[in-house]
């Protein structure tokens, strides 16, 4: 894509009324528009970053059987009522609204009862289990604090899994493969050292939660993690009896600010019960099913990687994550010989199929390198003079700063 025609624009000002790091560079770099205090749109360069996070999550989803399909944001109040989940005093996070043809109806905060009633369905023997559901889409929740930016919106993209089990023994051996599927996820999208399996809270059906938390000050829980066994524990369940039964050793533990990128729960019956979710088992017994969702942000992801590899100058993306895997600066005005030279890399890298964001713009050099540092893709490709004298360009590593000259031919081979 070519810099002169994206309509967004870079600003050197953070915006004064935005506190988290994540937005404040975000908004700077035009990737996301601030709508109101928890609330973004995603613009060019933010959707294209979105996108590939979620082409991740999506790959490793549908490694472990996962099956896509999208829920409606609108809720049916009377399937909600079924789980006492409606109510305001049970669940305080609602935006309810009504039809103008009367009734009540409030944006999805979270997807279980919908999709157990779909199951209903769908499943009736023990042989249409195991299933593996999951879906992109924007959640709602009046979040009373708004100031992590995108890790914490009114409105944002949540990847939620369901799975539905015959028994424990089918839900753990699932359970454990989403673990190292969410364990891929987070290596993959940049963030993979400093993100902990992390004991916490479980419900009725299981002692813990597993959350997926990573290691950052602008994180709004405190964990207790051990580096050697890469596992955590949140404040929450913190004491000597939960330690003792993880099998872990006090004074190993370093006390950490962290941010929940995603978390998996054993559902247990919860909702399968009061929805009539149930199976024939091989003897012809009628059971619940067992449930268990496993939840991602991707956008609160996107955020964890700017508070995580962002630096004084601006955004770091890590290839996988990345809009562009190029910046291609030209250092040239339109016509020159520079330019000329610029574009047929250009046209070359395009041919190849390379994701390439080309800074066309008739602007100074020392401009383009801040917008660039900003932007933050991978690496930058410079073509300046002596790129015309010498057929060589410097291509700088955006995270390492680390300068390399290279040919047109070893730059169409990387
Ligand atoms: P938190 O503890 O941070 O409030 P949660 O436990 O309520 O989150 P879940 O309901 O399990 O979160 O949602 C699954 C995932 O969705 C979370 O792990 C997180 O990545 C993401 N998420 C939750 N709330 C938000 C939010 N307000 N903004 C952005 N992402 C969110
Ligand atoms: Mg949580």
């Amino acid at each position: 894509m070519r810099q002169s025609q994206l309509f967004t624009k870079t600003r050197r000002e953070a915006p004064a009324d935005e506190v988290a790091k994540n937005a404040q560079l975000l908004v700077r770099a035009g990737y996301i528009h601030k709508e109101m205090a928890g609330v973004y749109s995603y613009l060019p360069l933010g959707l294209r970053t979105l996108n590939r996070i979620i082409q991740i999550i999506r790959e490793e989803m549908d490694a472990i059987g996962g099956q896509e399909l999208v829920m409606s944001a609108l809720q049916d109040k009377e399937l909600w009522s079924r789980t006492d989940r409606w109510d305001d005093a049970k669940v305080d996070n609602w935006f309810k609204t009504s039809f103008k043809s009367g009734g009540e109806t409030g944006l999805g905060i979270t997807h279980e009862e919908p999709l157990t009633r779909i199951m209903t369905d769908h499943v009736s023997s023990y042989r249409d289990l195991p299933v593996y559901a999951y879906q992109f889409q924007n959640k709602f929740r009046n979040e009373l604090r708004a100031k992590s930016g995108i890790m914490r919106g009114k409105e944002f993209l949540m990847k939620d899994l369901y799975s539905f089990s015959k028994d424990d023994a089918q839900h753990d051996a699932f359970y454990a493969k989403a673990r190292e599927a969410y364990l891929r996820v987070f290596a993959r999208a940049g963030v993979g050292d400093k993100t902990y399996v992390t004991f916490a809270s479980g419900g009725i059906f299981s002692e813990f939660s597993e959350e997926f938390q990573t290691i950052s000050d602008a994180g709004e829980d405190t964990i207790y993690v051990d580096e050697e066994k890469r596992l955590a524990v949140n404040a929450e369940v913190y004491s000597g009896e939960t330690l003792s039964k993880l099998g872990l050793d006090k004074e190993k533990l370093v006390e950490k600010k962290a941010i929940e990128a995603g978390n998996t729960f054993n559902l247990g019956t919860r909702f399968s019960e009061p929805l009539g979710l149930t199976y024939t088992d091989e003897t012809g017994a009628k059971k619940p099913v067992i449930m268990g969702c496993y939840g991602i942000g991707p956008t609160r992801l996107m955020g964890i990687i700017v508070e995580t590899l962002a630096d004084e100058k601006g955004l770091v993306w890590p290839m996988e994550v990345a809009p562009f895997k190029y910046h291609l600066v030209s250092l040239g005005h339109e016509g020159d010989e520079i330019s000329k030279l610029a574009d047929a890399l250009y046209d070359d890298l395009k041919k190849k199929g390379v994701d390439v964001l080309y800074d066309d713009r008739n602007a100074r050099a020392g401009e383009k390198f801040a917008d660039s540092d900003l932007l933050g893709m991978p690496y930058r490709i410079v073509v300046g003079k002596d790129s015309v004298a010498t057929g060589s360009f410097e291509v700088v590593n955006r995270a390492t700063g680390v300068v390399e000259k290279k040919s047109r031919a070893e730059i169409l081979a990387m």
